[in-house]
């Protein structure tokens, strides 16, 4: 490899571009900064750059590249000192550019004139790029880059990742093009090229952008291999993921808005190997077959399978009667859509108060996604009947948002087909109602928000789904519609044979197939205790959780955003033990000012009518991208920078939140708790901040400020920071994926996900602990509070605080009456040795009433 040298006036400057630079040329490239004088002040030193040229100094020779004045002089001066016969070479290339094509050269093994000529053509990049049509004075023309394809095998390479071929996937083609013996050559359809494939800034000249195609051609052995590999590669977005189709405005603000303003921008995606539909299994399962998924709702249910295909089917064939009656027809139809998504939000709207209507606010504004729409207009005008146009442009644009890496994302492309198939049942004159005509489970692979809302309660006893995780849409209504369902159980629950009985139970996430009689009668018996046990804690709900022995636990929602806080309250709740405060961000462009978060917070902390707040700084973090704070994508975003620590590099962001909350504060009992906390200094930079606030807004209201645990190691550190933290939530949906390496929503992991984990039992015995030790109060905000033996246990372990989705609390509470405190310690404690999370529960559950 050619060794490069980068020489500049001040020393972070070279380092920088020596960074950036390594980034395309990987670990092993020679690469040394020479910038700056010994003390670290301004200038350039001949020795430093003579010390760097050797240290990068290979077989193949060092290109110098120099950023003005002195550094040309003294870089001459080292290669004079150095006697290196021609094998250093002074570059007149652009500083920044030049540095990074010369790396992506070098690795690819070009020689020191090839890495020189490279670097020299790189300010062409920036040239295609700002559309500067004339090349600099004295450069040669930039379609000189622009080489004849050579004769061979051609591909098509769509580009599908968000921000197009720029440096990082450019560098990863020409790495792929380095690494075959062959001529591989990329012009964009319509466009410039065809360029080498090798060469960065050739491919950056062709300014291609996401859903640009580009024609790549190979010749030499090992043409056919080269072009699988870079077929294989774009299908991946060039290492970024694939971006979703409708991603732009309109297709985001859609999912955003579907996932109560949920994540939006695409990320660097990893295989995903369920988002395929699940093709039912050859044979049906056997009688006495137990099907075992993710708990979605809870409750028992017992019925006849029945089955609702649900695809998004091709349409019938039909011919175009030209583009003209085509485009009418499919706008009448997405007319008819629009009429009846409007009559499910407004039904949805009616039988829940938790704010799930909002779901098809997200399916309307898709209905007129120009993503979607345009592609059905251009396949129409191509010819395609307006069936054939929209069912060919919804499932495009469905694959798209499966293929992201954004569990959010992923589920939201069941929104996609929902819209795609409620157009085309308008175009073909159909109607399909779930579960209407026939009691029984409702069998499917995956069911849609419309679906669900479209459930007769009456007749739906149990939903049951191949695919899907307990955050979908879907288990959502599910729950707030008091359905019992189990999702994610896999292929073989397609295969049910129709009318076969099964027994669902929703709070264990299984399917019986053809239970034995007996354990039918028994299973019917438990349903009908559970639906008179639900009854009686609705009347309870309002009257507070006192266990038997006269310890009052408090039973908060969570909630993310300002219109369900007034619902919470109806349910029952104590307060809101969890704002999530990312949700009032997420679907917007721009970070909202501090006057406006004021407004939000006092609207729900009015709402709540003296009961507590407790306010989360901004979760967000790469797995949930801020659409107003670009972020750079993650290998693995879960470890990465999310939660308290992206707070603490963006501090202005922080500043406003914590202004905001204490402006609120000082009117309403409000607290203030910060995410993802792993270490003390963590904790101590976010006090300072909450200092420096309280500096700045005049504002000295009492505060308490908490963390919540949910990383393993702030629960296994809770004496130290409970020296400084006023009390702990613990967010067991965290802190179980950090303890059981199993990634949340990740169905195929699920298992170790669900119920109380001993492991991390153990680790919420640990913070309360660390808690008492500077009396500290702790409660928990993860999922696992809303499941009633599951909270027994954690107040056996000392929590005093329990926050789940609303419409859990009444039955929480209603447990927590059944129990004492020593009950409750004592199942805690064999809990804490159960060999696994079934047996934990079963120590609590044992304790209430069935
Ligand atoms: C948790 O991790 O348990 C939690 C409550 O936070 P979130 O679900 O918002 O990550
Ligand atoms: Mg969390």
């Amino acid at each position: 490899m050619v060794g490069i040298v980068v020489v500049s006036h001040s020393t972070p400057l070279a380092e920088g571009v020596v960074e950036l630079a390594r980034q395309m040329g990987g670990d092993e490239l020679p690469l040394e900064a020479a910038g700056g004088l010994e003390d670290g002040s301004i200038g350039t030193d001949v020795e430093r750059v003579r010390a760097a040229i050797e240290r990068a100094m290979t077989e193949d020779g060092v290109l110098v590249l120099m950023d003005l004045g002195s550094a040309l002089m003294s870089a001459e001066m080292a290669v004079e000192l150095l006697q290196s016969d021609g094998r250093v070479k002074l570059s007149e290339a652009p500083f920044v550019e030049g540095a990074v094509a010369a790396a992506v050269a070098s690795r690819g093994g070009a020689s020191l004139d090839d890495v020189g000529a490279e670097a020299s053509r790189a300010i062409r990049m920036k040239e295609a790029q700002l559309g500067a049509e004339a090349p600099a004075p004295g450069s040669e023309p930039a379609s000189s880059d622009h080489e004849a394809a050579p004769a061979g095998p051609q591909a098509r390479i769509p580009v599908l990742n968000e921000i197009g071929l720029h440096a990082r996937p450019a560098a990863l083609v020409a790495e792929l093009a380095n690494r075959f013996d062959a001529d591989l050559q990329l012009a964009k359809e319509g466009g410039a090229g065809p360029v080498s494939a090798r060469s960065l800034t050739g491919l950056m000249t062709l300014v291609a952008r996401r859903g640009d195609e580009l024609i790549a051609t190979a010749s030499g052995p090992q043409a056919d291999e080269a072009l699988a590999a870079l077929e294989e590669l774009a299908r991946e977005g060039f290492g970024e993921g694939v971006a979703a189709e409708g991603a732009g405005a309109g297709g985001a603000a859609a999912g955003g808005a579907a996932a109560g303003g949920a994540a939006t921008a695409p990320r660097a995606a990893r295989p995903e190997p369920s988002r395929e539909r699940a093709e039912p299994s050859a044979s049906a399962p056997e009688p006495g077959t137990l099907l075992g998924g993710i708990p979605a709702s809870p409750g028992i249910a017992l019925g006849p399978a029945v089955h609702f295909g649900n695809q998004l089917d091709a349409p019938r064939e039909r011919k175009s009667q030209g583009a003209d009656v085509e485009l009418d027809r499919l706008q009448s139809a997405r007319e008819a859509a629009r009429a009846a998504i409007e009559r499910d939000r407004d039904q949805v709207a009616r039988r829940t108060s938790t704010g799930e209507a909002a779901i098809f606010s997200a399916h309307l504004a898709l209905l007129d996604d120009e993503a979607l729409v345009g592609e059905a207009r251009s396949r129409i005008e191509g010819g395609a009947s307006a069936d054939a146009g929209w069912y060919g442009a919804s499932r495009q644009t469905a694959a798209a948002w499966r293929a992201l890496d954004d569990q959010l994302l992923r589920e939201r492309a069941a929104d996609v087909e929902d819209v795609g198939r409620r157009v085309l049942d308008a175009l073909e004159g159909r109607e399909r109602q779930p579960g209407r005509h026939e009691p029984g489970i409702l069998i499917v692979d995956e069911l849609t928000p419309a679906e669900a809302a479209a459930l007769d309660a009456d007749l739906v006893r149990g939903i049951a789904t191949a695919r899907g995780t307990a955050t979908a849409h879907a288990a959502i209504l599910a729950r707030a519609f008091g359905i019992p369902a189990a999702v994610g159980l896999g292929p073989a629950i397609l295969s049910i044979e129709p009318d076969t009985p099964v027994l669902l139970d929703g709070g264990e996430g299984t399917v019986l197939v053809a239970p034995s009689e007996d354990v039918a009668q028994r299973a019917e018996r438990r349903r009908e205790v559970a639906l008179e046990r639900r009854g009686r804690a609705r009347r309870q709900a309002a009257a507070p959780a006192v266990t038997r022995d006269g310890i009052r636990i408090e039973v908060s929602a969570n909630l993310g955003g300002a219109d369900t806080a007034a619902s919470a309250v109806e349910l029952g709740a104590d307060g809101v033990g969890l704002l999530r405060t990312e949700f009032l961000f997420l679907d917007r462009a721009e970070i909202p000012a501090e006057d406006e978060q004021v407004k939000t917070l006092a609207q729900i902390a009015e709402a709540l009518d003296g009961r507590p707040l407790i306010v989360r700084t901004l979760d967000v973090g790469a797995d949930k991208p801020l659409p107003a704070l670009p972020m750079p994508a993650e290998q693995n975003p879960f470890l990465g920078r999310r939660g308290i620590r992206l707070s603490l590099d963006h501090p202005e962001l922080l500043a406003t939140q914590l202004r905001a909350v204490l402006r609120v504060a000082a009117e309403h009992p409000l607290k203030l708790m910060f995410p993802m906390v792993a270490t003390a200094a963590e904790l101590d930079s976010a006090l300072a901040a909450v200092a420096q606030a309280r500096a700045q807004t005049g504002v000295d209201a009492p505060l308490e400020v908490g963390i919540m645990v949910e990383v393993p190691s702030a629960a296994l550190q809770a004496r130290q920071l409970a020296a400084s933290a006023d009390f702990f939530s613990i967010g067991t949906n965290d802190l179980t994926q950090y303890t059981m390496a199993a990634e949340r929503g990740n169905e195929l992991v699920g298992e170790l996900l669900s119920g109380p984990q001993p492991a991390v039992l153990r680790l919420v015995a640990e913070t309360v602990a660390g808690a008492q030790t500077h009396g500290r109060w702790v409660g928990v905000c993860g999922e696992l509070a809303g499941d009633p033996a599951a909270a027994v246990l954690l107040v056996g372990l000392g929590v005093r605080e329990l926050s789940m989705a609303a419409p859990l609390v009444p039955e929480v509470k209603e447990a927590l009456r059944q129990v004492t405190t020593t009950d409750a310690a004592d199942a805690a404690g064999r809990a804490l040795y159960a060999r696994d999370a079934g047996e934990a529960r079963r120590c609590a559950a044992d304790l209430l009433a069935q």
